[in-house]
């Protein structure tokens, strides 16, 4: 039997996305400049109800630039959800500042509120200052308690960045993720909700933050007929080709989302009343995009294997692919000198999580099949 690969996240591209792309080549704007990166930045910004947003090369950029915007300096500290993809945390080092982990809370898994004052009141003690800034991950498409994080942040009048790169779509009581904080930030790497081939975006509420954004992604470029620079640039723009695709995605982003929770459902629905396999609800007055199907073995190991290895091993041999849930900053050899706030839960979801198969074309068959050769190895 020769099925073809069962992909995490797959790109999922339609017509649009072409049309597009062959009218930048038609009018030769091939470059980080033109139509479609005009028109994205102010589709992605209408679409999240934003005033302002700068299309970037990547995710992991926009948290660089949104670091540089917050005013971090060498040797400042900023604070970041320690369960997350080192997209998140990378730009800390690229300032050659000090990345301070704080662990999840188990209704969302992403930042633990109470554990992130405990962090801030600790390192004013310590350090003398507060931490310059703070990342926020909303993992998988879940909301983090983004509310309650905004009124600490605000409290210790501390910048607040929600890394915003899987949840594009999400909301809370109706409101857009990303839309919350100082600064926003999306990814449309391949494997995202929706995708330019790789690329992102800042958002801001602030226009003076966006330009400065804009003009530190294009070398910052002082206004003069030569090339006159007064500080530090960038090459982050995205290009005009890379906007296309974005166009064209963002148009079905709505569509992709009620995809992807359908599929949560399928898995759900299979799984129900399985007391093995666990879920992650929506708190009330949350919207979660589902970017990934993730679930919990209750039983972290079986004959002495963890049992996400074994079921991920086996998936594998069918040519299915799935993925342990991210591992926790804290425990990466590359941060193990980084302060942490830690309770156990970012170590135990890592130790019983997994990653299902979610991409956006997948049938509601391809979904009982997989979640059938799960309850083979978990029974
Ligand atoms: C993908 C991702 C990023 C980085 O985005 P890139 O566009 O790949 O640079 C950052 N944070 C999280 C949580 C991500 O999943």
């Amino acid at each position: 039997m020769n099925l073809p690969r069962v992909y995490l996240s797959p790109p999922h591209i339609g017509q649009l996305e072409r049309q597009y792309v062959q009218e930048a080549f038609d009018q030769n704007w091939v470059s980080p400049v033109g139509p479609n990166l005009t028109a994205f930045e102010k589709e992605l910004a209408e679409y999240n109800n934003i005033g302002f947003c700068a299309a970037l090369s990547s995710g992991t950029a926009a948290i660089h630039l949104a670091l540089i915007l917050a005013g971090v300096d060498r040797d400042d500290e900023v604070i970041c959800s320690s369960f997350t993809f080192s997209g998140s945390c990378n730009p800390i080092a690229y300032m050659q500042a000090t990345p301070v982990f704080v662990d999840s809370e188990s209704l969302t898994w992403n930042m633990d509120p109470d554990l992130l004052e405990e962090a801030i009141k600790d390192r004013i003690q310590k350090k003398g200052r507060k931490p310059k800034a703070i990342i926020v991950v909303h993992l998988y498409g879940m909301p983090a308690q983004i509310e309650r994080i905004k009124s600490i942040a605000q409290r210790y009048e501390i910048i607040l960045i929600e890394d915003a790169a899987e949840a594009l779509g999400a909301k809370v009581n109706d409101q857009h993720l990303g839309t919350f904080g100082d600064f926003g930030i999306y990814s449309f790497n391949g494997n995202k909700i929706i995708t330019t081939s790789g690329g992102g975006a800042l958002v801001a509420h602030q226009q003076n933050w966006v330009d400065k954004a804009r003009f530190l992604a294009t070398q910052a470029r002082d206004q003069a007929p030569h090339y006159e620079h007064t500080q530090i640039g960038y090459n982050y723009r995205l290009s005009n080709i890379s906007a296309g695709i974005g166009r064209g995605q963002l148009a079905v982003l709505n569509e992709r989302i009620a995809k992807r929770r359908q599929i949560y459902e399928w898995y759900r629905k299979y799984f129900n009343a399985n007391s093995k396999v666990q879920f992650l609800p929506e708190p009330n007055g949350y919207f979660a995009n589902r970017w990934l199907t993730t679930v919990l073995f209750a039983n972290p190991e079986i004959q002495g294997e963890l049992t996400r290895e074994k079921v991920r091993i086996q998936l594998e041999k069918d040519n299915i692919e799935s993925r342990p849930l991210w591992k926790p900053m804290h425990l990466q050899p590359v941060f193990k000198n980084a302060p942490a706030y830690v309770n156990g839960v970012s170590e135990s979801l890592f130790k019983c999580g997994l990653c299902l198969p979610s991409g956006t074309a997948m049938d509601e068959d391809i979904v009982l099949k997989i979640a059938e050769k799960i309850t083979r190895v978990i029974y």
